[in-house]
Parts: C-alpha cells; sequence; structure tokens
C-alpha cells in the first residue's frame, strides 16, 4: 500500500520594508565610490591627473585598456 505523507510547505517570511531615507546615505556613498573609481581608471593621466607621477595610472592601466578608455 502506498501512503501519502504531506510535508507542510514552509511560509516565507514577509520582505521587510526599507524606507529610501535608510537607503539614500548608501546609494550615495556608492556612487561616489564608483565615480572616484572610475576618474581612477578613465582620466588619471597627463593634466588632468591629480598625482603627477604615473604609479596610478600603470596600477589600473589594464582595467583601462579592458574597459576600451582611451589611453596611448
Ligand atoms: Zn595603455
Amino acid at each position: 500500500m502506498m501512503q501519502s505523507v504531506s510535508v507542510p510547505i514552509p511560509q516565507s517570511a514577509p520582505i521587510p520594508a526599507i524606507p529610501v531615507r535608510e537607503i539614500v546615505p548608501w546609494a550615495v556613498f556608492g556612487g561616489v565610490g564608483v565615480l572616484v573609481l572610475l576618474y581612477f581608471v578613465g582620466v588619471e593621466q597627463g593634466a588632468a591627473s591629480i598625482f603627477s607621477n604615473t604609479l596610478v595610472h600603470e596600477f589600473v592601466h589594464d582595467a583601462r585598456h579592458l574597459a576600451g578608455l582611451p589611453c596611448h
């Protein structure tokens, strides 16, 4: 004889709502971080450079070529 076993399906917990007021500072922080990273990868070279030597440029050189940004 076959017996059926009923397995209770776990009820999913309600998704907590995160207020926009708590997300905005992290979104701004992440946006600024992305812009700084994009600056160092894409623009930090020559007359627009913050650091006078080419250390930063050489450090992110492969990322610049990977992103398709003009280099040399
Ligand atoms: Zn290059």
